[in-house]
């Protein structure tokens, strides 16, 4: 299998220096089962100031980046292109329309407006053999980069965030955790939350007793079909009380 690649855009490549160098993500990254690729948006500016924002037409409050050096980024990022390459092209790179020869990869601009994230998307994710993740900052990318750019818009929840950053890192976490061999144990995705469209049963680990509180009996009974029967209901009764639009009748 060849590795998943999985690439970022960012002013802040920085930011993804913790999580791609720690625990299981960091570990998948140095043994060559994800590929994980962090570009600097600015190594994609022609100014000696290195902008990647402009005040918005029309006026108003704060600034947005600008369109011009996310396509150039882009353009090259796709085509494996470096930044010599797109930077300052009006048309797309010779021998590279957009793609040289194919279709451009998923490519998914981070946004409060986008596509909820969810578990689905990220098995949709999971099954590429590779995508990208824009990362905004400001007040957010020129409407024409969503248009021309990205192939999707995500948010990963109804609030916002300073920039794209942790929520490419959410994306990241959530994919990469799908992929057989990246995780190293692919049978527990299977039964977590949201795997059968539940959240998951309540778990309990040693000791047997805590501040007075025991674990149900029925986990020390050795009785697999009873375990498997609580589990399932309490994994209902959880799903129930506190989300049932994932049952489908919230
Ligand atoms: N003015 C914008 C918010 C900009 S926040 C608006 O009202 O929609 C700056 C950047 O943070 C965004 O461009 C986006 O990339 C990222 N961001 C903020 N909240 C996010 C969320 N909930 N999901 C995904 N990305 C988010």
């Amino acid at each position: 299998m060849t590795a998943p690649r999985i690439d970022v855009i960012t002013i802040f490549p920085a930011w993804f220096a913790g999580p791609l160098t720690t625990s299981l993500l960091g570990r998948a990254i140095a043994d060559g089962r994800l590929d994980l690729r962090v570009h600097d948006l600015r190594a994609f500016t022609t100014d000696r100031h290195r902008s990647v924002d402009d005040t918005p037409y029309g006026g108003g409050a704060g600034m947005v980046m600008r369109p011009d050096v996310w396509i150039w980024a882009a353009e090259a990022v796709w085509n494996d292109l470096p930044p010599t390459a797109t930077v300052g092209c009006h048309a797309p790179p010779e021998g590279a329309s957009h793609v040289a020869g194919g279709s451009r990869p998923r490519t998914l601009l981070l946004t409060p407006r986008g596509r909820p994230f969810t578990q689905d998307l990220a098995r949709e994710l999971a099954d590429e053999e590779r995508f990208v993740l824009l990362c905004g900052r400001y007040e957010g990318i020129d409407e024409r980069v969503h248009d021309l750019v990205a192939t999707d818009e995500v948010s990963i929840g109804d609030y916002v965030l300073f920039g794209g950053e942790v929520a490419a890192a959410a994306v990241i976490e959530a994919v990469t955790r799908l992929v057989p061999g990246i995780v190293g144990n692919v049978d527990s995705p299977a039964d977590e939350s949201f795997a059968g469209g539940l959240l998951e049963y309540p778990q309990y680990t040693r000791p047997a007793e805590v501040r007075g509180r025991g674990v149900p009996e029925v986990l020390t009974s050795g009785d697999h079909g009873a375990v498997a029967r609580w589990r399932e209901e309490r994994a209902r009764d959880l799903t129930r009380a506190r989300r049932p639009d994932l049952l489908g009748d919230g």
